[in-house]
């Protein structure tokens, strides 16, 4: 009789460089993928519109991928520790492959799973392909404890043997007999579209995208090109690599031989270090590492919160970032960190709420990589700077890496007639200039929300007030 392994596919919505998958393919004569889909993740935390309706766009990519392959994805809705079992139960799997994650909950309900197969005589088996080293584990000091700084980490993480990308399996051995489910509509899940340029999901784009990046904003990349907020010049991997449309494996390889290769492999390397920190220290999630951190006095400001979130603050490099976030469901990595540093440190708000707005409108959004990104420019994480280094004046950022104003413009409308001598500071500028430029501070664009001096005082008191 013919045998039968199944796929649980979970944020590895690929078929190449998968090797749960080209396991099952050499286990078994018969491949089953199922998808499950998890309300208790899409209302739970950190419910997303935008990002929902990228991974059904994923999860439509993979199934013509597997329908190409003789098969199909198999959908269910409801526990992944009731609905995995059945599932294998009902094709007669004896093995079940998937990915192994490094967040809590993913962890958590993969113990569930196993648990639940094991009474039910099925056996799960745990996979790398989310990370480009294979064990994280492994990248620790010579005395064996975990790195807490990055250079080091990266360092060590650059030595580790890497495995070898592999090829997307041909034939799967035919479809299931049983009832496949259907991938549902994102307002089935009870979620809205909220951004109106998001990226497209699936491997298929992602494969693109990288070719592209190849092709264009690669050889930009080092010396400070991906810095430069005009060009737009990074890869825009993230939310595929969130995904798992693509593998860090093939992003290594995608850009290895070409100078700026290192740079990228250097991002990639971050992502590995967030999500083994998380994984490392699960109460991150919800509390600062450095416990020192933990008391510091964040004001409740609901209406700076919201003007941050609206891009309404007068500065122009804040607003521009946030107004990309609510636009594209992306930002910028140098204007992340500027919104960042400018809600914790300038506003005195909570890291967590940002974390949370993020996690509202992102597609890459991510629980560990959002989480330590937060934590690292809110200075509470895991490498201790002084608060001063993570303080980012606005105006300054905005002089260095949009001098220009092209990214500024691109997403303020109303600043767009503005010299570039006034639009780092519009409020400088004479009200006569204003009204002949089109845009009045105060009428046509906020007054700043506050002071950066005054600001950067009082935030280097508010951390020194919850002590070292
Ligand atoms: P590239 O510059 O082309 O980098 C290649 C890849 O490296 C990225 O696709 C990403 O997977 C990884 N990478 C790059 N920078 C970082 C970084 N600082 N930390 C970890 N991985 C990185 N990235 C997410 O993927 N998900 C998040 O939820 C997220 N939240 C963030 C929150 C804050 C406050 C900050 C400052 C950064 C956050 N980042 C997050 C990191 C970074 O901004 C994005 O990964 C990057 O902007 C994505 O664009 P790109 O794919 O063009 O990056």
């Amino acid at each position: 009789m013919a045998s039968t392994c199944c796929v649980w596919l979970r944020r590895d919505l690929r078929v190449a460089d998968h090797p749960a998958l080209s396991a099952a393919v050499d286990r078994a004569d018969r491949v089953v993928c199922v998808f499950c889909v998890d309300d208790r993740l899409l209302t739970g935390r950190s419910p997303s519109g935008p990002r929902t309706q990228f991974m059904l766009e994923c999860l439509a990519d993979v199934d013509r991928s597997l329908r190409e392959r003789g098969s199909r994805l198999v959908v269910r809705r409801g526990l992944p520790e009731v609905e995995i079992p059945r599932l294998a139960a009902a094709v007669g799997a004896g093995e079940i492959h998937f990915t192994r994650d490094a967040t809590p909950y993913a962890r958590a309900r993969g113990r569930r799973v196993t648990d639940a197969c094991a009474a039910a005589g099925i056996r799960l088996v745990g996979h790398p392909g989310l990370l480009a080293v294979d064990d994280p584990a492994a990248v620790v000091t010579g005395s064996g404890t975990a790195y807490q700084v990055f250079t080091p980490f990266h360092r060590r993480w650059l030595a580790e043997p890497r495995r070898a990308v592999l090829d997307a399996p041909g034939d799967l051995g035919g479809p299931v007999e049983i009832d496949a489910g259907r991938i549902p509509g994102l307002s089935e899940l009870g979620l809205s579209q909220q951004v109106s340029r998001p990226q497209v999901g699936g491997e298929r784009a992602a494969r693109a995208r990288l070719d592209e990046f190849r092709s264009g904003g690669l050889g930009q990349y080092a010396d400070g090109g991906h810095d430069r907020l005009a060009d737009d010049g990074t890869s825009r991997l993230s939310a595929y690599l969130r995904f798992g449309c693509i593998s860090p494996r093939q992003v290594e390889d995608g850009v290895d031989g070409s100078p700026a290769g290192g740079a990228v492999r250097r991002q990639v390397c971050w992502r590995d270090f967030y999500l083994d920190l998380l994984r490392r220290h699960p109460a991150n999630a919800r509390l600062e590492q450095q416990e020192a951190r933990r008391g510091i006095a964040w004001r409740d400001a609901p209406e700076d919160l919201r003007r941050w979130q609206d891009g309404l603050t007068g500065y122009p490099l804040v607003d521009a970032g946030m107004r990309q976030l609510q636009a594209e469901g992306f930002m910028h990595n140098r204007t992340r960190m500027v919104v960042g540093s400018f809600l914790t440190k300038h506003l005195g708000i909570d890291w967590r709420e940002g974390e949370r707005w993020f996690m509202s409108l992102l597609l890459d959004g991510d629980p560990a990589v959002n989480n330590g990104n937060w934590q690292w420019i809110a200075s509470v994480g895991s490498d201790p700077q002084p608060v001063g280094r993570r303080l980012l004046s606005p105006t300054r950022q905005q002089e260095r890496f949009d001098p220009d104003g092209v990214y500024v413009r691109r997403w303020v409308p109303e600043l767009r007639g503005l010299p570039n001598a006034y639009l780092a500071e519009p409020w400088r500028m004479p009200v006569d200039l204003g009204l002949d430029c089109g845009c009045v501070v105060g009428r046509d664009y906020p007054q700043p929300i506050v002071d950066h001096a005054r600001a950067r005082a009082d935030a280097l008191a508010r951390y020194a007030a919850a002590g070292r």
